[in-house]
């Protein structure tokens, strides 16, 4: 049976990866795959984690399955996390998933089982999971303009004109902050302009939040989100606690479907609990734990949003000297746009072949895309690549 599979596509920022640790140059820089880096180049285990890991050690008594659901702590306190007060807890139904990915998965499942039909508009670009998981489900997909490769900005306009094709239970899949791999964000007035049409088509919002605290703060990254909860009949929401946490391999998100009806809530919930069941029964738990550990210990809290919030100002400084220096050597404002993305990633918004060059020419590592990981850099690093994107003729 084997022999009748068929080869899978290389994922193309792991076969990056091995370039780059192939390449025997001293000064390279990599800027691909997405996970947080200190100046050091090393993604730490932060300091709330390790003391929640060490509570969940001498407090756990029992490494018995939790519901199928997960802890039901652990829903509470990401619900609250990600939602705030924007809706009661009672018009939502959760369930913990193996990562955001898992979230996003299940999320496409449920919309598969409440409407076959349901056509999924994804932005263009968007991350590459989402498309490879909606193709595995034969789902159909519909790119709306996103990104201005001129401006660098969000493509509005043309992203409007294109959900205007939406039908009455389409899906629309909307980043919650951070976009990846763009790094251009909606602003508020935007998300309200979204949410009318969205409303207005009969459309279903579904919000893919990875990167929660990595952009403007923790409730800041979260506003546009918390509109959505507050102005439409149902809303699905995939977080992930990979990056906001820094533990990526505990695989820790969490699904949330959002409804003003307390018996849709009751439906929605029976079903992402069965949609557990069938996939991997329940979900892991140890990442689920550490971060409800933490949520709910005032102490543990501010420790880790203090360490959460140096990330970020990190990442937006790296940011402003980027587009400073390149402000510097290319004599004009046509890459400030750098600056004002947010979040992890930033799209350079240039062809493969320069992308090709600046790797052959100066050992820097981006994907195809131009997306860059800014916490790939350093203070040190940052005028190598502002040089290598200048002598690359970007
Ligand atoms: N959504 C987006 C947009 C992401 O960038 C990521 C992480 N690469 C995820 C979801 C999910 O990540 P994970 O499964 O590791 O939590």
């Amino acid at each position: 049976m084997f022999e009748n599979l068929k080869e899978q596509p290389a994922d193309k920022i792991l076969a990056l990866m091995g370039m780059y640790k192939a390449d025997p140059r001293d000064d390279k820089i990599d800027l691909g795959v997405g996970v947080y880096k200190n100046a050091e180049g090393v993604t730490p285990v932060m300091r709330a984690v390790k003391a929640a890991e060490q509570k969940i050690w001498e407090e756990q008594t029992t490494k018995a399955y939790t519901g199928l659901a997960g802890d039901p702590d652990y829903a509470d306190a990401l619900i609250n996390l990600v939602l705030g007060d924007a809706v009661t807890r009672d018009q939502v139904a959760a369930v913990a998933t193996p990562g955001g990915t898992g979230a996003v998965r299940q999320a496409f499942e449920m919309i598969k089982m409440g409407n076959p039909e349901a056509r999924v508009f994804v932005s263009d670009p968007t991350w590459p999971n989402h498309l490879s998981i909606l193709k595995y489900l034969g789902m159909e997909v519909v790119p709306y303009r996103y990104f201005d490769s001129e401006t660098g900005g969000v493509a509005f306009d043309g992203m409007v004109e294109d959900l205007k094709g939406l039908k009455a239970g389409d899906v629309v899949l909307l980043h919650g902050c951070c976009h990846n791999p763009t790094g251009a964000n909606l602003n508020m007035t935007q998300w309200r302009e979204v949410v009318a049409l969205l409303n207005d088509k009969g459309a279903l919002p579904m919000i893919d939040i990875a990167y929660q605290g990595f952009g403007d703060g923790l409730d800041e990254d979260a506003a546009g989100t918390r509109y959505v909860a507050e102005n439409v009949p149902e809303l699905l929401i995939a977080a992930s606690c990979s990056k906001n946490f820094g533990i990526y391999r505990e695989r820790t998100g969490l699904l949330m479907a959002v409804s003003a009806d307390a018996g849709k809530t009751k439906l929605a919930q029976g079903t992402l609990a069965y949609l557990n069941r069938q996939n991997y029964s329940f979900p892991p738990d140890h990442g689920a734990r550490i971060v409800s550990t933490i949520l709910n210990d005032p102490a543990l809290r501010a420790d880790w949003a203090g360490e959460l919030e140096d990330v970020r100002l990190s990442m937006l400084g790296l940011r402003k000297q980027l587009a400073d220096e390149l402000q510097k050597l290319s004599g004009s404002d046509r890459f400030a746009f750098l600056g004002q993305h947010r979040g992890m990633f930033s799209r350079l918004g240039t062809t493969p072949e320069l992308v090709e060059k600046m790797r052959a020419e100066s050992g820097i590592y981006m994907v195809g895309d131009s997306r860059m990981n800014i916490a790939g850099l350093n203070t040190q690093t940052v005028p190598i690549l502002a040089k290598a994107i200048i002598d690359a003729g970007v």
